[in-house]
């Protein structure tokens, strides 16, 4: 006899669990979004002990009839796709048929629903996927299914979860993630019989952002809107003031559903490129509308990764469209605003293990002069349902250095100016790395680079990966004014530096230069290649450093300089080149207004 036997339902379905549901987090994300795909106006969800003990998702949506409700908590139950092709169109949030099931084999379940059709609503008891009792009972359309026990089962799985609190935090995060996706849905929150989340349908992600933790995002905010070629991109990327330290500020969503993608992460980056500091991510929340047949959502057990055609056009569509709006903004921090996320503990952690009172939050952006009138009121879910098309902030994208008198310098390394607003102090190593960078970019452009010949040839020794990399850059190299020579051996020969970079060690420079290269990630496109070469030689070259005298001929020749950069918020590494302080923020802090 042989030794294979197919395994039962149950055994199935708690393995299946293994990989839909890891944590109470994954059952409140599988929940709502099977709400979602019922189309109701509004959700709710309590959650008791990090979910542990109870989750209960509650929506006004479609609803099930007793067929229906009987059929779902089986394996492979689904509604939304009938055969095979479907799987390639797919337009709803669940198309697998196993969260269900998966979730039901490993707790105990209580499903009460009713749609339309019926007078009477359906509910069902279930015990580890195995159903105990059927019956009638009086409820209004929808569909309320409460999980108590997760993992009463399954033991081993229990033991791993972690403690209350980051269970709370993850599934606020979830529903706040979930929820920017869909703001004409209003989503509550009650942890322990507390009321968290409150977020009423509103017409734009701004007014759902504001009624968030993310309230403080929205004054950062730039919007992004890109139609064609089939692809629908918008959404929002902050300013460059607002980076993190990780990646935790980036949410992308397909076809409303979201994603973790990192070539899409990278592309982002790669627009912020010199704009925010090192080991630095920009804050951005971007929708993709794509054709369903050109993603591939059936990957990953919980489709939270997912293929796409087309990922290289799209990600340069964003790296473009998002560099050119940065380079049109002010970036400079003012002394009294400066907002630095990222440190400490993420948002969520301290909402939901510290008191937080939402209606603080929204009674206070309520109050703000940038609240829109249309979000106050309390408009239905259907008239909400169609975003409006014009945007209704106005974004301040006007690039804003005018100097008007250079006043000096402080410890002879910052340089303080008298500008329209109010005042600004400029590090001075940083605005002159700023020039330089340019400088070289331009001259790698126009191909007008000019060189000084050395007095002796350097000779540099290299390793083979080393002299690999030199051999890629060559071209750009010579653009940019160097004269080397291969002599074989991995051995070079420099007899010409950049008129540019002033006089400068070039063995040290090129060996930092090939070593930045190799740290970086390699095949990188040829525009960030040429910004790779300036911002290393800018670093390198005879920009003047902190504790030095400057005249005031210097100090002027310097702002002007600066002034007539593309971008002159922040040196090549990201840093800001100055900071200001505006009349406005004098006149607050003296108390005269
Ligand atoms: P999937 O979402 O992949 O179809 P699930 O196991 O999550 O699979 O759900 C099975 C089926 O149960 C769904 O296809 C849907 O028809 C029904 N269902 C689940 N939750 C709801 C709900 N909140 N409202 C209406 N129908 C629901
Ligand atoms: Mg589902």
């Amino acid at each position: 006899m042989g030794n294979i036997g197919v395994l039962p339902e149950h055994i199935v379905n708690k393995i299946a669990a293994g990989e839909v549901i890891e944590r109470p987090s994954s059952v409140v994300k599988e929940l709502v979004e099977n709400s979602l795909d019922a189309n109701p106006s509004m959700i709710s969800i309590s959650i008791k002990h990090g979910g542990k003990s109870l989750i209960k998702v509650v929506d006004n949506g479609t609803g099930m009839d007793q067929e229906d409700a009987l059929l779902c908590l089986k394996s492979h139950a689904t509604s939304k796709i009938k055969n095979s092709d479907d799987i390639f169109t797919i337009h709803s949030l669940g198309f697998r048929g196993e969260a269900l099931s998966s979730i039901a084999a490993v707790s105990r379940v209580t499903l009460l629903t009713r749609n339309s059709s019926q007078q009477a609503g359906t509910e069902i008891e279930a015990t580890g996927g195995k159903i105990k009792s059927v019956k009638e009972k009086g409820t209004p359309v929808g569909t309320s299914i409460e999980i108590s026990d997760l993992f009463f089962n399954t033991p081993a799985r229990k033991k791993f979860l972690k403690g209350e609190r980051a269970e709370n935090a993850s599934i606020a995060e979830v529903i706040t993630t979930i929820s920017l996706a869909h703001t004409h849905v209003a989503f509550k929150l009650y942890k322990d019989d507390r009321l968290i989340f409150d977020y009423p349908t509103c017409p734009h992600l701004k007014e759902r952002l504001l009624g968030t933790h993310y309230h403080e995002w929205v004054k950062y905010l730039l919007p992004l809107d890109i139609k064609s070629d089939g692809l629908n991109l918008r959404g929002y990327f902050a300013k460059a003031e607002l980076s993190r330290t990780n990646r935790s500020a980036q949410f992308f969503f397909i076809n409303k559903r979201p994603v973790k993608s990192l070539p899409l992460s990278y592309a982002l980056q790669r627009a912020y490129q010199g704009l925010i500091p090192q080991r630095h991510f920009p804050v951005a929340i971007i929708f993709l509308e794509l054709d369903p047949t050109v993603v591939d959502v059936n990957i990953h057990p919980t489709k939270r990764e997912v293929r796409l055609q087309n990922e290289k056009i799209i990600c340069e569509k964003i790296v473009r469209h998002v560099r050119e709006v940065l380079y049109k903004c002010d970036h400079s921090p003012s002394i009294f605003h400066t907002y630095s996320l990222g440190k400490g503990k993420s948002y969520y952690q301290k909402s939901v293990s510290e008191p937080f009172d939402f209606k603080e939050i929204q009674e206070k952006v309520k109050g703000r002069d940038d609240y829109p009138e249309t979000a106050k009121g309390t408009a239905t879910s259907h008239q909400m349902a169609k975003e409006p098309e014009e945007e209704m902030w106005f974004v301040d994208t006007e690039k804003k250095l005018k100097v008007i008198t250079p006043l000096g310098q402080i410890r002879e390394s910052y340089i303080l100016a008298e500008t329209e607003e109010g005042f600004i102090i400029i590090d001075q190593h940083a605005a002159h790395e700023r020039i330089i960078f340019e400088e070289i970019l331009t001259s790698l452009e126009r191909g007008n680079a000019t060189s000084q010949a050395l007095l002796l040839p350097a000779i540099i020794q290299l390793s083979f990966k080393e002299a690999q990399i030199l051999e890629e850059h060559l071209d750009l190299l010579v653009a940019v004014g160097f004269s080397i020579a291969n002599l074989g051996n991995n051995t070079f020969s420099v007899d010409a530096t950049p008129t540019l970079m002033g006089n400068v060690e070039v063995k040290d420079l090129l060996l930092d230069f090939l070593h930045g290269i190799l740290e970086g990630k390699g095949n990188v496109p040829l525009n960030d290649r040429k910004e790779n070469v300036a911002k290393t030689l800018a670093c390198k070259s005879r920009a003047i450093k902190a504790n030095e005298k400057m005249s005031p001929e210097e100090i002027e020749y310097l702002i002007n300089s600066l002034e007539k950069t593309k971008q002159p918020f922040t040196c090549p590494h990201g840093r800001p080149t100055f900071i200001k302080l505006t009349i406005s923020d004098l006149e607050k802090h003296f108390k005269r207004k």
